[in-house]
């Protein structure tokens, strides 16, 4: 039995999770990739007043209305305003005001003239062109009105977003928590970088490239250490990191030897089995539990094998929990350049490189022990469980990384 299709097993996640809704008040320089907890109204009109969209003279349309280059009209100017300063004058028949970019339009003017179509006079100045009334004329309120629902509760913030809370004069901004996950990893022989590297021990990647992974998702990681295998011992820390986490992950231990850990540790902790297997390679042996209401996912030991299943498991999960639609397993189709010639019972992810429509898979080693090869690869190929070998100029299904 080589166990659940994906699919099902996403599901079976999923259906146990929902999005946290625990709210809280951030500064916006933190706000980019958090979802907004409460719907976001203007308290005032943007712009404010009505602003100068050029350089040049604000004027009454109706006194240029004759103007050409031979014959310009003559307009006495009253005043200079620039951006960020109010004028005294108001506009009367026969008089200009002197604006800048941003600077607010005096009353009486109800068109601006760039300054192109004059004569850039100081005391008086020559228009040449005539401008329709309403012209080169920003309004008040033209982006957003006072009292406009601006941004809707759910939302994820991306720069645009963080940008229209700072105009509307907000400092800070009410976003849901992100979701905390807990990475563990088991092993006697993996000790960790900095250590000396003994007979018979390798150093812990999967800590790294999990921990790594799950924060430029937005993840908080409460916990991240090596424990190993004693399963006393590791269910120790997992109660605690659980404690603190809404998400425990480890690497691992998973499989059917001697050492493989989990399965007592899963006991010993009284956690309910959710699946034990999937029907993908890498990660086959992939074991999930829940313990006190949380998820435990305790992926395969090999660091291409940890790597795949964050993504093809612990990916959704996150994108539900947190509410983020940009961490949704993003699928597109790619005309392979290159060859895999083995056959597989389940469901196979090849790291690939993608670009325009097209994915390769990289020279040296695909085995799920070997992380070196994956190095700039941006997607997983996906051939199906039964496909006999995927030729050059097949199309595939891929996942963007
Ligand atoms: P396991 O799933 O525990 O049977 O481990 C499978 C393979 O992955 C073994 O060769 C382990 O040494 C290796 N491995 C397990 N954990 C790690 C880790 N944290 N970092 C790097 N390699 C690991
Ligand atoms: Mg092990």
């Amino acid at each position: 039995m080589s166990g659940l299709i994906l699919e099902q097993a996403q599901n079976l996640l999923l259906e146990r999770v929902n999005m946290i809704k625990d709210a809280e008040e951030i500064t916006l320089w933190d706000a980019g990739g958090r979802v907004l907890a409460k719907d976001i109204y203007a308290e005032h009109d943007q712009p404010p007043f009505p602003r100068s969209p050029l350089d040049g003279y604000a004027v009454r349309s109706a006194d240029i209305s004759t103007a050409s280059k031979d014959h310009p009209v003559r307009l006495r100017v009253l005043e200079e305003v620039d951006a960020g300063h109010v004028g005294s004058r108001c506009v009367e028949p026969g008089t200009a005001v002197r604006i800048m970019t941003g600077a607010p339009i005096p009353d009486g003017a109800d068109c601006i003239v760039g300054q192109e179509d004059t004569d850039y006079g100081e005391e008086t100045v020559e228009v040449y062109e005539p401008i329709g009334s309403y012209e080169n004329y920003c309004y008040a309120g033209e982006d957003y009105k006072a009292g406009t629902k601006i941004l809707g509760e759910g939302l994820l913030l991306g720069a645009v977003e963080v940008g229209i809370l700072a105009s509307l004069g907000l400092e800070g901004v009410s976003v849901y928590r992100s979701p905390k996950a807990a990475v563990i990893t088991t092993g006697d022989e993996i000790i960790l970088p900095g250590e000396e590297l003994a007979g018979g021990k390798i150093y812990d990647s999967n800590l790294h490239t999990l921990v790594t992974r799950l924060r430029m998702w937005g993840m908080e990681v409460t916990a991240k250490e090596r424990v190993g295998d004693d399963a006393a011992f590791a269910a120790e820390r997992i109660r605690e990191a659980a404690g603190n986490a809404d998400l425990v992950i480890t690497t691992g231990g998973v499989s059917v030897g001697k050492k493989d850990i989990m399965h007592e540790v899963v006991k010993l902790l009284g956690c309910e089995t959710i699946f034990w297997k999937i029907a993908v390679k890498p990660g086959m042996p992939t074991l999930c539990a829940q313990y006190q209401g949380k998820l435990l996912i305790c992926l395969s030991g090999n660091p291409y094998g940890a790597t795949v299943n964050l993504e093809l498991l612990v990916r959704p999960l996150l994108c539900k929990m947190s509410g983020r639609p940009d961490l949704k397993i993003r699928r597109v189709r790619a005309v392979t350049e290159s060859t895999f010639p083995k056959m597989s019972r389940v469901t196979r992810y090849v790291r690939g490189y993608y670009e325009n429509g097209k994915v390769r898979i990289p020279d040296g080693s695909n085995a799920s022990g070997i992380l070196s090869t994956m190095c700039g690869c941006n997607c997983l190929i996906e051939i199906p469980a039964g496909t006999s070998r995927l030729e050059r100029g097949d199309t595939a299904d891929i996942i963007l990384l």
